[in-house]
């Protein structure tokens, strides 16, 4: 048990080092302010005002999906249809089943995980390449997982890092993000734009990103459903960041450090 644990604490120490010297190399030759915005949990009611917006604005995203909703959303598999045939638009797989909203127990089983996401790749059409998101889970949070409050400890994230591992080596790019438009358990935005628009300069300012310059901005598509004037919102925030001269990156151009 002990051997294992060692194994285990070198291996994590040794994957930390790699991100670190990945991070440091993209990070010298970043551009200055580049948003990589994202949706996560689509296909939902909201998805179509994103497409909407991202078209009318020619705005670049990458929309994480969810194979059981693409299944059973009304008009959930039209709506796929439609952010693939848009070229500003990159499907990320994220997970068929979304752990069912239970994560501790999604990821003590490493076989089913990766079997998760590659039953997602089926429903969603994608291959080989797949960008990726996991449920539940920020996978750029583990450098600083002993230092920030988290709702697991560092033994569970250094367990659940192997079951990234097997996800990536079935051929994922895993993405986490270096912040959060938050939204309330009925999906309604926490922050009005102007307020997430002032903590993203605050960020540019102060924040350390995972890549120097780069944020990866985490939103979910039942955001931006009409009760919560999400085509208004969506325009307005992409708009204000383009005045403050903020460019929008392609994830595809992101280049993220697998574990
Ligand atoms: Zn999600």
């Amino acid at each position: 048990m002990g051997e294992v644990h060692d194994l285990m604490s070198a291996l994590f120490r040794w994957m930390l080092a790699g991100i670190f010297l990945v991070a440091c190399a993209v990070g010298a030759q970043a551009a200055d302010k580049t948003i990589f915005l994202t949706f996560d949990d689509g296909p939902l009611p909201g998805t179509k005002n994103i497409l909407s917006v991202l078209s009318q604005e020619n705005v670049p995203a990458a929309m994480f999906m969810v194979g059981l909703h693409v299944e059973t959303i009304p008009a959930g598999r039209e709506l796929l249809a439609e952010a693939k045939a848009m070229s500003l638009v990159t499907i990320g797989n994220h997970s068929y089943s979304h752990a069912n909203n239970r994560y501790r127990k999604y990821y003590s089983n490493t076989q089913a995980v990766v079997a998760d996401m590659l039953h997602a790749n089926d429903v969603l059409g994608l291959k080989p390449i797949v960008h990726a998101r996991l449920p539940g889970r920020d996978v750029f949070r583990l450098p600083t997982v002993s230092r920030e409050d988290l709702s697991i400890n560092v033994a569970q994230w250094e367990r659940e890092w192997l079951d990234y591992e097997f996800v990536a080596e079935a051929g994922f790019y895993l993405y986490g993000w270096d912040f959060e438009w938050v939204h309330s358990d009925d999906g309604k935005p926490v922050q009005s734009v102007d307020r997430l628009v002032s903590e993203i300069d605050h960020l540019f300012q102060y924040g350390r990103f995972t890549q120097r310059g780069k944020m990866i901005l985490l939103m979910h598509d039942e955001m931006f459903q009409d009760q919560f004037n999400g085509q208004e919102n969506l325009q307005a925030l992409t708009r204000t960041l383009r005045q403050r001269g903020y460019a929008f990156g392609d994830i595809r151009d992101y280049a993220p450090s697998n574990p």
